[in-house]
């Protein structure tokens, strides 16, 4: 679904990204984590088309990305920046309508079928209470699900999220990450997230990257990704792997 291939991104002629080569099946769950300034975010903009890669390919669905348009790109693909602010004075519901635009033609408004699917996204994102309350009254977690939501409301096939769980509070993390896990089950929707909690990636992904310094340090089954010698070649701290008491997955303790 997600083809990069051997892709780099520079920022005034310094290389944030570099020969970056991976593939995310259909309906799978990616998480990518690195440290701090390693080409998180970049990789994923050039994924989302909102940077132009200074080498190399991204495909979508099995076709080269800069031959699609950006309509067909918005049908297929949702992204949600790590740092997202909406004009503060609409409703939860005419927010979640925004997600419908590229699906309009010019000066049309929603039809049947739109407010459908808002009403989808805003069940899904469990939003139904918040409908008219103003955007800016919500707390932080709340207003995550709202971005996700209008996402939502594109009906992608692929959703990436950078950093959607930072700023939440801790039972906010795992309501945005398992409400995102259950639309990726049930509706087989692949999605590509930026996450920093190591142990969550393990416990809501099937996939793990990890990036340093630009470059692809590994990819594989969370299992494979998860070892106390990757973890420490990626950030530069040891520790330990044990298995998550609830879950099973691995999970890193620092030392
Ligand atoms: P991450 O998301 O992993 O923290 P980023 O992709 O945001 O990392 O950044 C990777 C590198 O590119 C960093 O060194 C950062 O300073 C640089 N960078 C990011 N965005 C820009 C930009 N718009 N202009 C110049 N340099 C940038
Ligand atoms: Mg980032």
């Amino acid at each position: 679904m997600i083809e990069v291939q051997s892709l780099s991104v520079a920022y005034e002629g310094i290389l944030a990204v570099e020969n970056v080569s991976l593939s995310i099946p259909a309906g799978c769950s990616a998480a990518l984590i690195g440290p701090n300034g390693c080409g998180k975010s970049t990789l994923l903009k050039a994924v989302a088309h909102q940077i132009r890669p200074s080498q190399g390919t991204v495909s979508l669905d099995g076709k080269d990305s800069t031959r699609w348009s950006s309509r067909q790109i918005a049908q297929l693909l949702a992204y949600l920046p790590q740092q997202f602010s909406a004009p503060p004075d609409y409703t939860v519901r005419e927010l979640v309508e925004f997600g419908r635009t590229p699906f309009l033609p010019f000066g049309r408004r929603l039809q049947k079928r739109d407010r459908q699917i808002v009403d989808w996204a805003i069940r899904e994102m469990n939003l139904d209470g918040f409908q008219e309350r103003p955007a800016v009254s919500l707390s932080g977690g709340e207003r995550q699900r709202v971005w996700i939501a209008m996402r939502l409301a594109q009906q992608p096939k692929i959703l990436l999220l950078d950093e959607p769980t930072t700023y939440l509070d801790i039972a906010a993390q795992f309501e945005t990450l398992r409400l995102v896990r259950k639309l990726n089950r049930e509706t087989g929707l692949t999605v590509l997230m930026v996450l920093h909690d190591l142990n969550q990636a393990a416990r809501f992904s099937d996939l793990i990257f990890v990036m340093s310094g630009g470059r692809l340090l590994g990819e594989g089954s969370v299992r494979d990704m998860m070892t106390a010698s990757l973890i420490q070649r990626a950030f530069g701290i040891g520790g330990v792997v044990a298995d998550d008491p609830v879950t099973g997955t691995p999970m890193f303790i620092p030392e």
